[in-house]
């Protein structure tokens, strides 16, 4: 090549040339210089010139001859080395040349006389026929395919261009491009692509991907899951199989600029069999570079089952099982959470506790499966006055909420509940047709009601509990409801000093024989008498002194107070009654009771038979073995035990055989509505019929009128009490009481 190139330099026709007219020029101009040498000048240069042509001459045929030799051989050497595969081939194969790499692979040697069947061979042909010749000769890329030795398939692209007049005959080179390895690879990039399918398909996850948003790809397994009929979709379409509720969710994720991180969206899906299934949308945006488009897209993987399993998780923990709607968890977390929102946001909800009207007696009378017929359909009324942001929960029992957004109007409370009432009154069945249902209901509102939601519920229980019992009475939260009581601390404190202050006094409310019409006894209330003259009403203070531990030191007030009053009065020459007096749980826990009672007998002087213990239900059966036992010793004592507000709790007619009592009260719930209510009578009756078989005393709570009077007398009631008789009065009044009593019965025995 170097020597090629030096031969080259030398022979520049151009320089050659440039000498000439250079030279000539000198010549020329030595001659009009010196006109006396001009004939000898010019004989010389023509000579010269002569022989310069003469020699260039003889060097060009020298340097043509040599550099035809020269090409002849660099070829062969060239290629003979090159990493390809080469073939010199003429049109008859009369010359060919096989470079080593072909030679390799053919598994020839330099010296085969075979050559042009090996480039037969090469060429994948078994014989040199015409056309495929002229198809190798004239193409850029003719692919052949041949087995080697080894047995291995070999695949060769061949680019063959003719070379003119070598060694006097055209030829024509081949050059490959061993295709052998990339065509493994495409093999191999093929099956993984199928196993990549495969392996989508058994993990059943669809991909989707789109450069512009508008246009989406999905993968056959998507394909499959969605019955889509092409592997292309537009947005809209898309959007036609998320379901309506998921839209937004959807509309949100697809317009998502945020690239940084992979997002996940769970949506229901239009699937191929046309029913909605939950998927995850696990998506990702890819921004675009100089060479690609940006892509977005992603994952999406049928997650019904595991939304199923959530659900039922979620269920359980958060919906109550007999009503199906939420339960006090979830009624207390969305409450705190629209409790803080509302804070935030600065609007306000309204908190309604509702209570069903002597539930215990629907359960207790129509059996179980009716009180869960009531409560359900009770809870399906409540979840339809739910507006939106709202719930509807059922806390425990027969006790409900209802939280609604409150639009600034102050009856919508009132309002609700009276729909409710409406609705819940026209529920029937058969075995509920005499029953008239009811509800009460309390309310407060947040966020200003309360510090936590539990404050604001807590508020609405204690409107509900303020109202004054009636059936169907609703009762907004107020805070001079316990206008002193600004918290329970508060309370404790002033309690604590209101005892030492003497603040506490007992009320007294008649108990009437329902045969003579004569007061048999009394009812023992307990009052907190403020220095202004404020009175405040048990309900206010006394669970609060139940949790406070004060409860103690009021009870034995109470007990001792209760013991001497009643002494004192018999000493006055009144009449001997019976003295009832309440009892907290706590105090009927205590293990020294029994001495505590003695000792208040005794300090009083009054004899066992006129002092009655009142105990709730609820207070008996929380350890039901421990309340017999310490029921025993009251009775051993000599003392009366009544059962209180029989009726509120889980009241069940068996347990009169069990608990050692001496007198049954009926509950002011049964006898509100005893006048128009059936069943209610019928119940009373029944109550009436047994504890008499079981010679039980029974008394009736809240007589309010003549009718009751007379309905409760007609069941076989023993007493009565009620603001009918009196009201709880201080004890001057009941003197009175006593004197009036007196003057009736001597004008009834003067008749
Ligand atoms: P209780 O023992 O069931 O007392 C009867 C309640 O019904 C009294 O309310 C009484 O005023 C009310 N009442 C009686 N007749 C009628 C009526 O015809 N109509 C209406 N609407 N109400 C009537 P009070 O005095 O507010 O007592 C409420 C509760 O507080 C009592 O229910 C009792 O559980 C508790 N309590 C009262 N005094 C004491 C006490 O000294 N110690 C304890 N531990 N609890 C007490
Ligand atoms: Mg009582
Ligand atoms: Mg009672």
């Amino acid at each position: 090549m170097k020597r090629r190139s030096n031969i080259k330099r030398h022979f520049n026709p151009l320089a050659a040339a440039l000498i000439i007219v250079a030279a000539s020029s000198l010549v020329i101009g030595y001659c009009i210089a010196y006109p006396q040498y001009a004939k000898d000048t010019l004989v010389i240069y023509v000579c010269t010139m002569v022989c310069a042509t003469l020699i260039l001459a003889i060097s060009t045929y020298i340097y043509k001859s040599k550099r035809t030799s020269i090409d002849e051989k660099d070829i062969t050497k060239i290629i003979e080395d090159l990493n390809t595969e080469m073939i010199i081939w003429s049109d008859n194969f009369s010359y060919v040349f096989i470079n080593k790499k072909l030679r390799d692979l053919l598994g020839i040697t330099a010296d085969r006389s075979d050559k042009k069947e090996a480039v037969w061979t090469a060429f994948g042909i078994n014989s040199p026929d015409e056309s495929a010749l002229m198809k190798i000769a004239g193409s850029n890329s003719y692919e052949s395919s041949f087995r080697n030795p080894q047995g291995s398939l070999v695949s060769i692209a061949w680019s063959t261009s003719p070379v003119k007049k070598y060694r006097k005959q055209s030829v024509y080179l081949s050059t490959g491009f061993n295709l052998t390895e990339l065509k493994k690879m495409r093999v191999n990039l093929a099956s993984a692509n199928d196993f990549f399918h495969s392996s989508m398909e058994l993990a059943e996850i669809g991909l989707i991907m789109s450069t512009d948003r508008k246009i989406f790809r999905a993968s056959p397994e998507l394909m499959r899951m969605l019955g889509l009929k092409t592997g292309t979709i537009n947005i809209n379409e898309f959007r036609s199989l998320v379901h309506p509720n998921d839209r937004i969710q959807f509309d949100g994720a697809v317009r998502s600029e945020d690239l940084s991180e992979i997002k996940n969206i769970e949506v229901r899906l239009r699937s191929a069999d046309g029913s909605y299934r939950w998927y995850s949308y696990r998506f990702k945006s890819i921004a675009g570079t100089g060479n690609t488009l940006p892509l977005f897209g992603g994952a999406v993987i049928d997650v019904t089952q595991e939304h199923e399993k959530d659900i039922l998780i979620e269920r359980l923990a958060y919906i109550d099982e007999v009503t199906d709607i939420a339960n006090r968890n979830k009624l207390v977390g969305t409450g705190q959470e629209i409790y803080d929102s509302c804070k935030v946001l600065n609007y306000s909800f309204w908190m309604i506790v509702l209570d069903i009207d002597r539930f215990h007696i629907i359960n207790d009378t129509i059996g179980y499966n009716n009180g869960n017929y009531v409560l359900k359909n009770f809870a399906h009324i409540l979840y339809k006055f739910v507006t939106p942001g709202g719930l509807a929960a059922r806390i425990s029992g027969d006790n409900f909420a209802l939280l609604l957004r409150d639009y600034g109007d102050d009856e919508m409370p009132t309002r609700t509940v009276k729909s409710i009432q409406d609705e819940f009154s026209k529920l029937a069945v058969d075995e509920l047709a005499s029953i008239n249902l009811c509800c009460s209901a309390g309310y407060s509102k947040m966020p200003e009601d309360g510090n936590s939601f539990l404050d604001v519920m807590e508020h609405a229980e204690f409107a509900l509990k303020s109202s004054d019992g009636t059936q169907g009475s609703v009762c907004g939260y107020e805070p001079s409801m316990h206008d002193s009581i600004i918290g329970n601390t508060e309370l404790e404190k002033s309690l604590a000093l209101a005892i030492d202050n003497n603040e506490l006094q007992l009320f007294y409310q008649p108990k009437i024989n329902l045969a003579t019409g004569r007061i048999m006894g009394v009812e023992a209330l307990i009052r907190w008498i403020k220095p202004d003259g404020t009175i405040v009403k048990p309900d206010a203070f006394v669970p609060i002194a139940e949790s406070s531990h004060l409860i103690g030191r009021i009870s034995e007030f109470v007990l001792n107070e209760g013991c001497r009053q009643n002494k004192l009065w018999q000493k006055m020459g009144y009449p001997s009654i019976v003295m009832s007096i309440n009892f907290a749980s706590s105090d009927f826990y205590q293990t020294d009771l029994k001495d505590k009672v003695f000792e208040a007998l005794a300090r009083s002087g009054l004899d066992p038979q006129w002092l009655e213990v009142e105990l709730t239900e609820t207070l008996a059966l929380s350890d039901i073995d421990f309340a017999v036992d310490q029921m025993n010793k009251l009775r051993d004592l000599g003392v009366k035990l009544a059962m209180d507000d029989f009726g509120t709790g889980y009241s069940s007619l068996s347990y009169l055989q069990i608990l050692p009592i001496t007198l049954l009260k009926l509950d002011r719930s049964f006898i509100t509505d005893i006048e128009h209510d059936n069943i209610a009578y019928e119940i009373v009756s029944a109550v009436i019929r047994i504890a008499k078989s079981k010679k039980i005393e029974t008394i009736a709570e809240g007589i309010e009128n003549n009718v009751q009077e007379s309905i409760l007398r007609m069941a076989g009631c023993d007493y009565a009490q009620g603001y009918l008789y009196g009201r709880p009065m201080p004890p001057e009044k009941i003197q009175e009481y006593f004197d009036m009593d007196e003057k009736r019965d001597f004008n009834i025995k003067r008749k």
